[in-house]
């Protein structure tokens, strides 16, 4: 087999839409679970079908590439057969590390208080949130929107990333040790002046990086001092 030149794919999105009208679902075993089953497999191939495409992508999911008369049918599928189908558009969505598979929990609870509370609030442009359960982040938390890093009951927080591109860049550091309690509110003040500054489609690192000289994001950060966390 060639890995390289002579290995181009025949069914991508651009061409699949050539001859018909696909729409593309990002699926997954789970926010921390990075493990599918044969059954999972077999489900993916039956709804992909003969006319689809299946890729994976750099964000811990695998594309599909559906018919878009199929997808509401092909969506429940996917779902009951215990797959994670994200949700498209401009919206928060959740991405977190596998805990070492299951054997580092700790932050497992708060970060599904997080999708719960944040995941699906619309944003101006698609807002990555990366949970990583510790410091070793070795999913590359601070390379997202928000990165979050765990250490014993708190998190820090990383703004800023630039996720691709000749500028690609990490985060930068915004908040040390923001205590467990105090974390869903805090990110729904970050995503609040998100909301309220930026610019029409503005992405959020390009919202951080003209705006964090302003006022508003050192109150943030003091008002997480006062609070004592
Ligand atoms: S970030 Fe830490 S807890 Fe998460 S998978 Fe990597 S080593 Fe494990």
């Amino acid at each position: 087999m060639n890995a390289f030149r002579k290995n181009i794919p025949d069914k991508t999105f651009a061409k699949l839409n050539n001859n018909g009208d696909f729409t593309r679902l990002a699926v997954s075993p789970g926010i921390i679970n990075k493990h599918y089953s044969p059954a999972q497999f077999q489900t993916i191939a039956k709804v992909v079908g003969e006319t689809g495409a299946i890729k994976y992508s750099a964000s811990y999911s695998i594309i599909l590439s559906i018919p878009t008369v199929d997808v509401t049918d092909a969506t429940k599928e996917l779902q009951d057969a215990g797959l994670y189908v994200a949700k498209q558009g401009s919206s928060v969505a959740m991405k977190a590390c596998d805990f070492c598979d299951g054997d580092k929990m700790e932050a497992a609870p708060i970060t599904e208080q997080l999708y719960h509370s944040l995941e699906g609030l619309t944003v101006p442009t698609r807002l990555r949130l990366n949970v990583n359960g510790c410091a070793s982040a070795c999913y590359n938390a601070v390379y997202d929107d928000i990165g979050l890093v765990y250490q014993k009951d708190s998190f820090d927080v990383y703004l800023g990333a630039v996720p691709m591109g000749p500028n690609a860049q990490a985060g930068t550091l915004f908040a040390k040790r923001v205590g467990v309690e105090h974390i869903e509110d805090f990110l729904k003040q970050i995503i609040e002046l998100y909301k309220e500054h930026a610019r029409p489609n503005e992405p959020f690192y390009k919202f951080y990086r003209r705006t964090n000289s302003e006022d508003y994001w050192e109150m943030l950060k003091s008002k997480t001092i006062k609070t004592g966390v």
